[in-house]
C-alpha cells in the first residue's frame, strides 16, 4: 500500500479510487485524529499522495474548504450505503468548485490516450477537481457504489465493499458491526422503566 493509505485500512478500494477513500479517512472518529486539522500536518499528507504540489502553499481558509469537501464526499459515501446523502449545504460545497471548474483535454501521443485534467490556477480547486474526476470515473466504471461510509454513525470510516451482493454495512464486522449489534441487544433487553 502507498504510504498515504492509513495503516489500519482493511478494505481498500482499487486505485485511483483509493485516493478518494484515503482522503475521506484522513479523519478517524475512533481516535479523533485528523490529518487535515492544521496546515502543516495537512501539507504533509496532501503532498505525500500527490494532491498538492511541493511549491503550493496551504492556508487555514483553504484547509477549511478542503475539510468541508471531505465531509461532503463522506456524505456521498453514506448515500452509497443506503442512508441520506449530502445536505443542501454539502451539495453547495461540491457545486461551488464544480461550477467554476476549468478543464483541459489532453492527448498522450505515445499511449494515444485522452485525459481530462483540471486547469485552475488555484491549487485547492485543482486538488478538489482531481478528486471529483476520480469519483466521476468510478461512477462510469461501476466501482463507485462499492465505496461506502460505515453504518455506525460514530465511525463513518470509508471502506470498499467487495462482497458479491454489495450489501456490506460496516467498515469491519468484528469491531463496528458487533459493537452496534451488542448495543441494540442491550437496549432491547433493558428492563422497561416502572
Ligand atoms: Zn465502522
Amino acid at each position: 500500500m502507498p504510504p498515504w493509505v492509513p495503516e489500519i485500512e482493511t478494505k481498500p478500494a482499487p486505485t485511483p479510487l483509493l485516493l478518494v477513500q484515503s482522503f475521506v479517512n484522513t479523519y478517524e472518529a475512533d481516535t479523533d485524529i485528523d490529518l487535515l486539522a492544521d496546515p502543516q500536518t495537512a501539507r504533509r499528507w496532501l503532498r505525500s499522495c500527490g494532491l498538492l504540489d511541493r511549491s503550493a502553499e496551504l492556508a487555514a481558509p483553504q484547509l477549511l474548504q478542503i475539510r468541508e469537501v471531505r465531509e461532503a464526499i463522506r456524505a456521498l459515501l453514506q448515500a452509497n450505503a443506503g442512508r441520506p446523502g449530502p445536505t443542501r449545504a454539502q451539495q453547495r460545497v461540491l457545486a461551488s468548485v464544480a461550477d467554476h471548474a476549468v478543464m483541459r483535454l489532453s492527448i498522450d501521443r505515445k499511449a494515444l490516450r485522452l485525459d481530462i485534467t483540471p486547469a485552475s490556477a488555484q491549487p485547492t480547486d485543482t486538488m478538489i477537481m482531481r478528486l471529483l474526476l476520480i469519483i466521476r470515473d468510478a461512477q462510469h466504471d461501476g466501482t463507485w457504489p462499492r465505496l461506502k461510509a460505515c453504518s455506525n454513525t460514530e465511525c463513518q470510516w470509508a471502506y470498499y465493499d467487495r462482497s458479491h451482493a454489495q450489501k456490506g454495512k460496516w467498515c469491519d464486522m468484528s469491531t463496528c458491526g458487533n459493537r452496534l449489534k451488542n448495543r441494540t441487544l442491550r437496549a432491547r433487553h433493558r428492563p422497561s422503566a416502572g
